[in-house]
């Protein structure tokens, strides 16, 4: 499996804060069947101060030393960009077409559109890092239909998918799964503790909820992220809220 969102550098945002830990770390991905990750430290996020950083040499530097650890894991780097009004510089995943980008969790900034629309003017497709943990996204689905219906993806986090983040939380990811308004999986994995990758976990909640070629589909997704190849879309559909408030599956 590929990882397309993991804080796995050491020691420049809220992921390991030394190599030890992140060696923990790539351990625990390779056991559960992770091949490679794109490594993505937060970018432009107003807590963490990652401008200097060289996430390619940083990269290749924790690259050199799993394989002396004998870890079979190949890195990529790339970037969680935290959305602001400007368009930035900044890293692709693995170099590809795809950004992923994160918006503050409790809102979806009103240029959002219009950033995207550069971005995708240039050739870029904007993913957007867990929807599912988002407030605006949970009370108006409908702001993340127009965006997937404007060619953007969309990225679900293992640990919603377990419950990790509560009930709400899990009933949101697998809704904007089912409903093709999600497309990708990943772990945004921080560390060995609570926020780690929880593949094997969200394997069995995703096969067993929505099937396995449903599993094999955002496991390939990943590689085509990788390959910078096309992404398996659905046709979007608006959730919407039973008579008990739960969203209809
Ligand atoms: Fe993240």
């Amino acid at each position: 499996m590929i990882d397309i969102h993991c804080h796995l550098l050491p020691a420049v945002d809220d992921g390991p804060e030394t190599v030890e830990q992140a060696v923990e770390m790539a351990k625990r991905a390779a056991s559960e069947g992770v091949t490679a990750i794109v490594v993505t430290p937060h970018a432009f996020h107003p807590q963490f101060e990652t401008d200097e950083l060289n996430i390619q040499n940083a990269v290749a530097k924790l690259q050199d030393v799993l394989r002396h650890e004998g870890i079979a894991l190949d890195l990529y780097a790339g970037q969680e960009i935290r959305v602001f009004g400007d368009l930035v510089e900044a890293l692709s995943l693995a170099g590809s077409r795809y950004v992923l980008v994160e918006f503050p969790s409790d809102s979806v900034p009103a240029y959002a559109e219009q950033l995207f629309f550069g971005l995708q003017t240039e050739g870029y497709t904007p993913v957007i890092a867990h929807p599912e943990r988002n407030k605006e996204f949970a009370l108006n689905p409908k702001r993340l239909m127009d965006f997937v219906s404007s060619g953007a993806l969309s990225q679900i986090t293992t640990g919603s998918l377990t419950g990790e983040f509560g009930q709400n939380v899990q009933d949101l990811a697998f809704t904007f799964l089912r409903n093709g308004l999600s497309h990708l999986i990943a772990s945004d994995a921080h560390s060995t503790g609570r926020r780690t990758f929880y593949w094997d976990d969200a394997k069995d909640a995703v096969t067993k909820e929505l099937g396995q070629d449903k599993w094999n589909t955002y496991v390939s997704n990943a590689e085509a992220i990788l390959k910078d190849e096309f992404v398996f879309i659905d046709p979007p559909i608006l959730p919407i809220k039973n008579w008990r408030g739960k969203w209809k599956k």
